[in-house]
């Protein structure tokens, strides 16, 4: 980092490690979760931007003022957003319109350039990721400086969560952590985490929690990219090897829907006064089931993503989790 990093980016990282009082003493363990939703835009995804913007510096491809253009589902966007403004850089930020309503709006009030487009699967030319990159192709024909940040494909992204996540987890467990396990978007986290984990040795077991619709679950258990089912959660669900999950081998993997995590997301915010986002649901209601596999007495750590106002009208809008099928906490029907 340069000396002279905008104040704003030193708040990135260095979240703190926070005990999950209920689900440690269901299953007899120490189940604790890194508080990303800390960071200064909410997400874990602060620190992927960070990275790939530092590193695109280092490389020389970013000039002054040049534009930093991603494919996002929008995390990452706000991320972007608050570390290239800093920095004195444009953004154009690419997200399917399915995604929420306050991210977008987050993004709109952060100022981001940005351009909706249609969920359309991976393969199609129209993927968001794939209007990102030819959005960046073009400024750069045209002779300005312009990057596309690339996420799940560009390395910076896990180098990141090696240097920092996965140090600062080390650190914060004095090495007393038996697994690690989360859910995968590009990998980034998973990934650098596992990488920085097993520096110090094969005894933290890495673990793998697919939502419903995601493909590595089977990929992991039996060597097949395969989905079954959906899952509404934003931000996870991957059907690809991204270069960031490249050379990953996990030592389980496990799969949660959406029904069975969102109970965690309501219960810790009735009981313990943490409101989350469903990625972390997912990845609590996976490290349970670690827990359970691992037997009492042992330390399951996983990420707390993002917070969730940034779903507010859905995992917490009685209407949207009725139309699809979802559990309604008594609470929540109360205030409907
Ligand atoms: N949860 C949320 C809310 C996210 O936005 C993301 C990033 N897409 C993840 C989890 C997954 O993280 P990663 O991309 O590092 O796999």
């Amino acid at each position: 980092m340069n000396e002279h990093q905008p104040a704003l980016l030193s708040l990135i990282g260095n979240t703190p490690l926070i005990r999950l009082r209920r689900v440690s003493e269901l299953t007899a363990c120490n189940i604790l979760g890194k508080a990303e939703f800390l960071n200064p835009g909410g997400s874990v995804k602060d620190r992927t931007a960070l990275g790939i913007i530092r590193d695109a510096e280092r490389r020389g491809l970013l000039e002054p003022g040049g534009t930093i253009v991603e494919g996002t589902a929008g995390n990452t966007g706000i991320g972007i957003c608050l570390v290239a403004h800093a920095l004195g850089y444009r953004t154009i930020i690419v997200m399917p319109e399915t995604q929420s309503r306050e991210k977008k709006d987050i993004l709109r009030l952060y100022g981001a350039d940005l351009r909706l487009v249609p969920a359309v699967p991976y393969a199609d030319d129209n993927h968001y990721t794939k209007v990102a990159r030819r959005i960046a192709e073009e400024l750069q024909q045209r002779g300005q400086s312009a990057i596309w940040a690339n996420q799940f494909d560009n390395t910076a992204n896990r180098r990141i969560h090696y240097e920092t996540t996965g140090a600062e987890i080390w650190q914060q467990t004095d090495g007393q952590i038996d697994a690690f396990g989360c859910a995968v978007g590009t990998g980034g986290t998973l990934a650098g985490v596992a990488q920085a984990l097993r520096q110090h040795g094969r005894n933290v077991k890495i673990m793998l929690t697919d939502a419903m619709g995601a493909s590595l679950f089977h990929y992991f258990r039996d060597g097949e990219l395969r989905a079954e089912g959906s899952s509404v959660m934003e931000g996870i669900g991957q059907s690809r090897i991204t270069a960031n999950l490249e050379g990953l081998d996990v030592d389980d993997a496990f799969q949660v829907s959406d029904a069975e995590a969102l109970p965690y997301l309501y219960d810790l915010l009735e009981h313990e006064g943490l409101c989350l986002g469903g990625s972390s649901a997912i990845n609590i209601a996976g490290a349970v089931q670690i827990a359970r596999v691992l037997g009492p007495g042992h330390t399951v750590v996983t990420i707390l993503c993002d917070i969730g106002s940034r779903y507010q009208s859905k995992l917490f809008n009685p209407q949207f989790l009725r139309s699809k099928d979802l559990p309604v906490p008594a609470w929540l029907a109360a205030s409907d």
